[in-house]
């Protein structure tokens, strides 16, 4: 079992994005169900709809998944679970005051060391921990060796017993803390492999430990992708529009051109230009770089046009707001100008739309529209250019300039003869 553990606390991230791809990838490949865990236990950071939209996302990339499961709805195991730790004496009721705790965190930075639980509360006898009347927390003691962690990514890491240190796994307010909650969850729901980002690369011992402390002995393996860099070569954050999925759908990018490029970064994939089910036959986690991969709107672009170019006619017409072949044809011809549905838009609907004429060509293009409105059907370009230049007695500029305008909107674009041929059917609602 696989699993996708996004927290429904924002638009989604590309970098999350990619983690559920590549999720959903080797779940395939290994023939195992994927899981969606929605992270909501922290109540505080959690925005309504959320989780909502991430599903609608994950299903308009074609990520399909065999359960969702609210991370809130395990807190029973999750205190059954600290329970036994206290019980088997691998955890401890800490009774140590969050401002005592913050003090002696400030003194390890004075002294410029890494703060670490002084196990104060460690060895505290059961009569003092019965009769304590004060708020505690439930901390889990640090392990006796050191925890190397294998990654497909990362290779082999190791961590020794106090950078794991004796850390809380229960709040004062009996509510599980995330590394708890998810080490729990990962061994309830079987998992056999987690895919996430490598800025949890530093729970992952604490959640082996945890495992290990409840004496699952099942060994999970992991890889944790690097981060993504902007243009900047710094980590794409909220600022750069493009880490959220949200933009660039409006921006015009098809879910198959994303997730194309997703696969693409950091990886040595056989061809640039590919689909999801074409990753499935040859993506192989251990490919993935280890240095970060750096975005490149441009990069995505060409991707993204390549991809409309791949859509049959109808299909491209829809995302122009049509379902029409023929207009997906002239879509096709502005595709060497466009590489967004979004710029592809504002080429056609000006094309329908009451044409804005400058003054220098108005009155030709009015005597042009009447002869275009009176004239029959012409099947060839030639034939319907021939007609109008004899019937509206206009010439060279004065003729070319307006029967671009009228047709297409635009006063520059792809050649007339060429758009004429899809377009010839619709001269009466162009020229109206
Ligand atoms: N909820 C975490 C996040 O969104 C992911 C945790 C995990 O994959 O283990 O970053």
């Amino acid at each position: 079992m696989l699993r996708f553990a996004p927290s429904p606390t924002g638009d989604m991230h590309i970098g999350n994005l990619r983690v559920a791809i590549f999720n959903y990838i080797v779940s395939k490949q290994k023939n195992e169900n994927l899981i969606v865990r929605i992270e909501d236990t922290d109540k505080e950071r959690n925005i309504e709809g959320k989780d909502q939209e991430i599903l609608q996302i994950l299903g308009l990339f074609g990520i399909e998944y065999s359960q969702v499961i609210y991370q809130s709805q395990n807190l029973r195991f999750h205190s059954a679970m600290a329970l036994q730790l206290l019980h088997d004496k691998k955890a401890f009721s800490c009774f140590c005051s969050p401002e005592w705790l913050d003090k002696k965190r400030e003194e390890a930075k004075t002294d410029k060391k890494a703060y670490r639980y002084d196990g104060a509360c460690e060895n505290l006898p059961d009569e003092l921990v019965i009769d304590n009347m004060n708020p505690f927390t439930i901390r889990i003691k640090q392990p006796s060796e050191a925890i190397t962690v294998k990654d497909h990514i990362k290779g082999e890491v190791a961590f020794n017993p106090a950078e794991v240190d004796s850390f809380i796994i229960m709040r004062q307010d009996k509510t599980p803390t995330y590394n708890f909650a998810c080490a729990v969850d990962d061994m309830l729901s079987d998992i056999s492999l987690v895919i996430r980002g490598e800025d949890h690369m530093s729970n992952t011992p604490k959640q082996d430990h945890i495992r290990s402390s409840l004496r699952y002995d099942k060994k999970i393996e992991y890889a944790h992708l690097p981060i993504i860099l902007n243009d900047d070569g710094k980590k794409m954050s909220k600022r750069d529009d493009a880490s959220s999925v949200k933009w660039l759908l409006e921006e015009g990018f098809l879910p198959s051109a994303i997730t194309n490029y997703l696969i693409l970064m950091g990886n040595k994939p056989p061809k640039e230009i590919f689909t999801m089910a074409e990753a499935i036959e040859w993506f192989n986690l251990d490919n993935i770089s280890k240095a970060p991969a750096r975005f490149n709107l441009d990069m995505l672009k060409h991707i993204n046009r390549e991809h409309l170019k791949m859509l049959d006619a109808k299909e491209l017409s829809r995302y122009v707001g049509f379902a029409d072949a023929e207009i997906g044809e002239v879509a096709r011809i502005y595709l060497e100008e466009v590489r967004t549905t979004k710029e592809l838009k504002a080429k056609i609907e000006p094309i329908f739309a009451p044409k804005i004429i400058p003054a220098e060509f108005e009155e030709q293009a009015k005597i042009m529209a009447v002869t275009i409105k009176n004239a029959p059907y012409f099947e060839e370009y030639e034939d319907f250019k021939n007609h109008i230049m004899k019937e509206s007695g206009l010439k060279g500029k004065n003729f070319f300039k307006p029967l671009r305008l009228l047709l297409t909107g635009a006063e520059h674009g792809p050649d007339v003869a060429e758009v004429y041929k899809y377009l010839k059917n619709y001269i009466g609602e162009i020229v109206k």
